[in-house]
Protein backbone atom coordinates (compact mmCIF):
# COMPACT_ATOMS: atom_id res chain seq x y z
CA UNK A 1 0.00 0.00 0.00
CA UNK A 2 1.17 3.59 -0.89
CA UNK A 3 2.19 5.82 1.75
CA UNK A 4 2.59 9.20 1.58
CA UNK A 5 5.68 10.45 3.62
CA UNK A 6 3.87 12.32 6.28
CA UNK A 7 1.66 8.93 7.18
CA UNK A 8 4.41 7.78 9.00
CA UNK A 9 5.15 10.40 11.23
CA UNK A 10 1.53 11.26 11.58
CA UNK A 11 1.31 7.30 13.19
CA UNK A 12 3.94 7.97 15.31
CA UNK A 13 2.13 11.35 16.52
CA UNK A 14 -0.37 9.56 17.61
CA UNK A 15 1.05 6.49 19.83
CA UNK A 16 3.61 9.14 20.60
CA UNK A 17 0.18 10.86 21.88
CA UNK A 18 -1.21 8.13 23.73
CA UNK A 19 1.53 6.63 24.93
CA UNK A 20 3.40 9.16 26.27
CA UNK A 21 1.77 12.53 25.80
CA UNK A 22 -2.04 11.93 27.05
CA UNK A 23 -0.83 10.24 30.60
CA UNK A 24 1.13 13.03 31.17
CA UNK A 25 -1.29 15.47 30.31
CA UNK A 26 -4.22 13.50 32.67
CA UNK A 27 -1.78 12.59 35.36
CA UNK A 28 -0.79 16.55 35.36
CA UNK A 29 -2.10 18.42 38.76
CA UNK A 30 -4.16 20.93 36.41
CA UNK A 31 -6.12 18.16 35.14
CA UNK A 32 -6.04 16.36 37.81
CA UNK A 33 -7.81 18.99 39.34
CA UNK A 34 -10.26 19.49 37.11
CA UNK A 35 -11.21 16.26 37.51
CA UNK A 36 -11.87 16.55 41.04
CA UNK A 37 -14.13 19.32 40.16
CA UNK A 38 -15.76 17.52 37.68
CA UNK A 39 -16.42 14.15 39.01
CA UNK A 40 -17.40 15.55 42.54
CA UNK A 41 -20.20 17.50 40.92
CA UNK A 42 -21.59 14.90 38.91
CA UNK A 43 -21.32 12.53 41.87
CA UNK A 44 -23.58 14.99 44.37
CA UNK A 45 -26.52 13.15 42.35
CA UNK A 46 -25.53 10.13 41.36
CA UNK A 47 -26.89 7.48 44.64
CA UNK A 48 -29.81 8.72 43.47
CA UNK A 49 -29.75 7.22 39.91
CA UNK A 50 -31.87 4.55 41.85
CA UNK A 51 -34.72 6.09 40.95
CA UNK A 52 -33.80 5.43 37.46
CA UNK A 53 -34.46 1.43 38.06
CA UNK A 54 -36.99 1.82 41.15
CA UNK A 55 -38.09 -2.05 39.42
CA UNK A 56 -34.52 -4.24 41.23
CA UNK A 57 -33.51 -0.72 43.36
CA UNK A 58 -35.60 0.52 45.90
CA UNK A 59 -35.06 4.42 46.60
CA UNK A 60 -32.16 5.08 48.96
CA UNK A 61 -30.42 1.80 47.72
CA UNK A 62 -27.66 0.37 49.43
CA UNK A 63 -25.47 -0.33 46.22
CA UNK A 64 -26.05 3.07 44.94
CA UNK A 65 -25.86 4.52 48.50
CA UNK A 66 -22.30 2.82 48.94
CA UNK A 67 -18.63 3.53 48.10
CA UNK A 68 -19.25 0.27 45.58
CA UNK A 69 -20.16 2.74 42.02
CA UNK A 70 -16.99 4.91 43.24
CA UNK A 71 -14.93 1.56 43.33
CA UNK A 72 -16.46 0.32 40.00
CA UNK A 73 -15.23 3.23 38.16
CA UNK A 74 -11.93 4.24 39.60
CA UNK A 75 -10.90 0.48 38.66
CA UNK A 76 -12.18 1.33 35.12
CA UNK A 77 -10.82 5.21 34.45
CA UNK A 78 -7.51 4.45 36.31
CA UNK A 79 -5.16 5.26 33.94
CA UNK A 80 -6.66 8.51 33.78
CA UNK A 81 -5.39 9.37 37.53
CA UNK A 82 -6.61 9.10 41.36
CA UNK A 83 -8.69 12.24 40.15
CA UNK A 84 -11.57 10.78 38.82
CA UNK A 85 -11.92 8.97 42.08
CA UNK A 86 -11.07 11.22 44.44
CA UNK A 87 -13.60 13.59 42.79
CA UNK A 88 -16.29 10.55 42.89
CA UNK A 89 -15.62 10.04 46.24
CA UNK A 90 -16.30 13.62 47.68
CA UNK A 91 -19.67 14.40 45.57
CA UNK A 92 -20.78 10.77 46.98
CA UNK A 93 -19.70 11.82 50.81
CA UNK A 94 -21.57 15.09 49.94
CA UNK A 95 -24.67 13.19 48.99
CA UNK A 96 -24.36 10.90 51.99
CA UNK A 97 -24.10 13.51 54.39
CA UNK A 98 -27.15 15.30 53.61
CA UNK A 99 -28.96 12.16 53.60
CA UNK A 100 -28.33 11.60 57.20
CA UNK A 101 -30.56 15.15 57.78
CA UNK A 102 -33.50 13.48 57.48
CA UNK A 103 -36.36 14.14 60.73
CA UNK A 104 -37.68 10.59 61.22
CA UNK A 105 -35.91 7.29 59.13
CA UNK A 106 -38.81 5.56 58.00
CA UNK A 107 -40.09 4.63 53.77
CA UNK A 108 -38.04 6.34 51.27
CA UNK A 109 -35.33 7.77 53.89
CA UNK A 110 -34.12 4.65 54.93
CA UNK A 111 -31.27 2.20 52.98
CA UNK A 112 -32.79 -0.46 51.15
CA UNK A 113 -31.29 -3.37 50.20
CA UNK A 114 -31.60 -4.67 46.30
CA UNK A 115 -33.62 -7.26 45.27
CA UNK A 116 -34.61 -9.96 45.50
CA UNK A 117 -34.28 -9.02 49.48
CA UNK A 118 -35.95 -5.81 49.08
CA UNK A 119 -35.76 -4.50 53.13
CA UNK A 120 -35.06 -1.73 54.72
CA UNK A 121 -32.00 -1.32 57.28
CA UNK A 122 -34.19 0.41 59.56
CA UNK A 123 -33.06 3.18 61.72
CA UNK A 124 -29.28 1.15 61.02
CA UNK A 125 -29.38 3.31 58.02
CA UNK A 126 -27.82 6.00 60.27
CA UNK A 127 -25.04 4.24 60.50
CA UNK A 128 -25.15 3.06 56.86
CA UNK A 129 -25.15 6.47 55.69
CA UNK A 130 -22.76 7.84 58.32
CA UNK A 131 -19.69 5.09 57.52
CA UNK A 132 -19.79 5.02 53.65
CA UNK A 133 -20.10 9.07 53.98
CA UNK A 134 -17.03 8.98 56.62
CA UNK A 135 -14.76 6.59 54.75
CA UNK A 136 -15.69 8.86 51.33
CA UNK A 137 -13.78 11.58 52.37
CA UNK A 138 -11.44 10.07 54.14
CA UNK A 139 -10.46 7.54 51.11
CA UNK A 140 -10.78 11.21 49.46
CA UNK A 141 -7.76 12.87 50.86
CA UNK A 142 -5.56 9.66 51.21
CA UNK A 143 -6.11 9.13 47.66
CA UNK A 144 -5.58 12.75 46.44
CA UNK A 145 -2.16 12.31 47.98
CA UNK A 146 -1.42 10.87 44.69
CA UNK A 147 -2.29 13.45 42.61
CA UNK A 148 -1.75 16.41 44.88
CA UNK A 149 1.45 14.82 47.20
CA UNK A 150 0.70 14.95 50.91
CA UNK A 151 1.19 18.70 51.75
CA UNK A 152 -1.40 19.53 48.87
CA UNK A 153 -3.87 16.71 49.09
CA UNK A 154 -5.51 17.99 52.47
CA UNK A 155 -6.17 21.45 51.28
CA UNK A 156 -7.37 20.41 48.20
CA UNK A 157 -9.80 17.79 49.47
CA UNK A 158 -10.75 20.22 51.84
CA UNK A 159 -11.63 23.07 49.85
CA UNK A 160 -13.68 21.04 47.68
CA UNK A 161 -15.91 19.36 50.19
CA UNK A 162 -16.83 22.75 51.76
CA UNK A 163 -17.22 24.17 48.28
CA UNK A 164 -19.28 21.62 46.45
CA UNK A 165 -20.89 20.49 50.12
CA UNK A 166 -22.22 24.33 50.29
CA UNK A 167 -23.46 24.36 46.90
CA UNK A 168 -25.22 21.03 47.02
CA UNK A 169 -26.58 21.61 50.91
CA UNK A 170 -28.19 25.23 49.84
CA UNK A 171 -29.47 25.01 46.31
CA UNK A 172 -30.39 21.36 46.38
CA UNK A 173 -31.28 20.82 49.82
CA UNK A 174 -32.22 24.17 50.18
CA UNK A 175 -31.31 23.90 54.08
CA UNK A 176 -28.66 25.16 56.36
CA UNK A 177 -28.94 21.83 58.66
CA UNK A 178 -27.73 19.90 55.88
CA UNK A 179 -24.79 22.36 55.08
CA UNK A 180 -23.60 21.99 58.38
CA UNK A 181 -23.50 18.20 58.75
CA UNK A 182 -21.79 18.29 55.29
CA UNK A 183 -19.35 20.10 57.00
CA UNK A 184 -19.06 18.49 60.27
CA UNK A 185 -18.26 15.32 58.48
CA UNK A 186 -15.91 16.70 56.21
CA UNK A 187 -14.18 18.01 59.44
CA UNK A 188 -14.69 14.91 61.36
CA UNK A 189 -13.10 12.91 58.36
CA UNK A 190 -10.29 14.62 57.61
CA UNK A 191 -9.13 15.88 60.99
CA UNK A 192 -6.61 12.97 61.56
CA UNK A 193 -5.13 13.67 57.83
CA UNK A 194 -3.68 17.01 58.92
CA UNK A 195 -0.78 15.26 60.54
CA UNK A 196 0.29 14.31 56.92
CA UNK A 197 -0.41 17.48 55.55
CA UNK A 198 2.40 18.87 58.31
CA UNK A 199 5.14 15.94 57.86
CA UNK A 200 5.50 16.98 54.65
ZN1 LIG B 1 -29.97 9.97 48.18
Amino acid sequence: MYRKPGDHAGRNGLSRWLTTVRPEVAQSKPSQLLAVAVFSFVFLWMPDIDLVFLEILHHRSALTHSLIPVAILSWFLREWGPGIGTGALLGTSIHLSADLVTPSMVGFAQVWLPEPWQISLGSCSYVWLFANAFAGFAAASIYARRSFGAKWSLPVVFACAILAGSLYGWINEQSVVSVLVIWLMAILALWPERRWANRA
